[in-house]
């Protein structure tokens, strides 16, 4: 059976990067991705500016010695329109731009002013409490490379810059349909013969935690008639992902289904636990995903291969989550011939940080799922990490 590296690296060969569309930058969302270098359309400062409230005046004037006359005062916006000559100096506010012939700033707290006059009690260098224009960046420097995650501060760089629109990865837009006679919607209670839909709502709320806001395709029964209907609402989608019927069952007839609609299989069965019934193709250039219907499964499998599947499209460079070593707090069981997947928490004890599995990881438990940051591969073949194990693990979620 394919291997969980093999596999998730032949997601990444079947997917590119969505084309990247222009944006105004207040419609950006914080963790697109930039698509071509940003240039700043201005200097920042955009001219010598004073880094405290004090007096601003020409550094040559202290070599007279005489006091300097303050001739005016300059708020931040506002401008002094006179070149001020030697032993004239103006009050000046945090941020205004210096008067013509000024280059050095003294803070309040070190002058005294009697009058229109300034007695200073320090020496100050030249340029002392001064920001000189471009000191942050020149107009037409580059500012930021194509691949940043636009995260907050990326975002105020830009709007500093001047930069109103940019070229940006979209978000893809993500279908998921529930296949399963038993499923029902989430509207009343169901009767005892039927379960709720819930996968859907866990998938599209960790959906929302990416920021991609998910189609929900409702769903369809075990008929190929009925999964082959529904799933064609789903194919203008980015990404298409069905939630059961990928096992060898007589009602697992998501893969008949997809085949009808021109599926070219990339993989089927990967030898992961849970997860191990995973389907994976393309119809046409769309990205096409069967997750198994066990909700750990649905789960595990959407972090293994379906995030990193959404990070290419979005145009992340690194698409695969970030691996940290940590430590175990509590030892683990797992091997066998499939690599095995332990749901965990990250918390920090004495300083470093621990990794404890939830309970007992058995298929179906959402509360396994519960408060999670990260997944703990256990390689096969090796079924049993003590207690204290330095381990890897696949870090999903920052810690709270
Ligand atoms: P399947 O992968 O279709 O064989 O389903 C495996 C198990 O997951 C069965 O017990 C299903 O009832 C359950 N299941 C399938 N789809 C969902 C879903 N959307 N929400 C919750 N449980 C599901
Ligand atoms: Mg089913």
């Amino acid at each position: 059976m394919l291997a969980y590296n093999e596999a998730v690296a032949r997601v990444l060969e079947s997917v590119c990067p969505l084309p990247p569309a222009e944006k105004l930058l207040p419609e950006v969302h914080t963790g697109q991705i930039l698509a071509e270098t940003a240039f700043a359309r201005l200097d920042l400062p955009r001219a010598a500016t004073a880094t405290m409230d004090g007096f601003a005046f020409a550094h040559a004037s202290l070599s007279i010695g005489a006091p300097l006359q303050i001739v005016g005062f300059v708020p931040a916006g506002g401008n002094f329109n006179r070149h001020l000559g030697l032993s004239e100096a103006v009050r000046i506010m945090t941020g205004a731009s210096l008067p013509a012939g000024c280059d050095t700033v003294v803070p309040l707290e070190q002058a005294e002013q009697q009058d229109d006059r300034l007695r200073l009690a320090t020496s100050p260098a030249l340029g002392d409490y001064v920001r000189q224009r471009g000191d942050d960046f020149s107009r037409g420097d580059q500012i930021l490379a194509a691949g940043t995650i636009l995260d907050s501060g990326a975002i105020g760089l830009l709007a500093a810059a001047g930069v109103l629109q940019l070229k940006v990865y979209p978000r893809p837009k993500v279908a998921i349909l529930s296949t399963g006679d038993e499923l029902a919607p989430l509207t009343d209670l169901p009767q005892p013969d039927k379960i709720i839909n819930s996968n859907a709502y866990m998938l599209a709320a960790r959906l929302r935690e990416e920021g991609i806001e998910p189609v929900l395709l409702g769903i369809a029964g075990d008929r190929v008639a009925s999964l082959e209907d529904q799933l064609q609402q789903g194919l203008d989608a980015d990404l298409l992902l069905t939630i059961g019927g990928t096992s060898t069952g007589d009602l697992d007839l998501v893969q008949t289904a997809f085949n009808n609609l021109g599926f070219s299989e990339v993989f089927w069965k990967v030898a992961i636990k849970p997860g191990k019934s995973v389907l994976f193709g393309l119809i046409g250039s769309l990205p096409v995903f069967g997750l198994p219907g066990n909700p750990s499964a649905s789960a595990t499998t959407f972090e293994l291969f379906v995030r990193p599947a959404l990070q290419r499209l979005s145009g992340f460079c690194n698409p695969l989550a970030p691996q940290l070593k940590v430590k175990l707090a509590v030892g683990v069981t797992g091997g066998g011939k499939r690599q095995q997947f332990f749901w965990g928490k990250l918390k920090i004890v004495s300083g470093g940080l621990h990794f404890f599995p939830t309970k007992q990881q058995q298929r179906s438990q959402f509360y396994d799922l519960l408060g999670v940051h990260a997944l703990l591969p256990v390689p096969i073949d090796n079924p049993v990490l003590p207690a204290g194990s330095e381990v890897e693990v696949i870090l999903l979620r920052s810690l709270d």
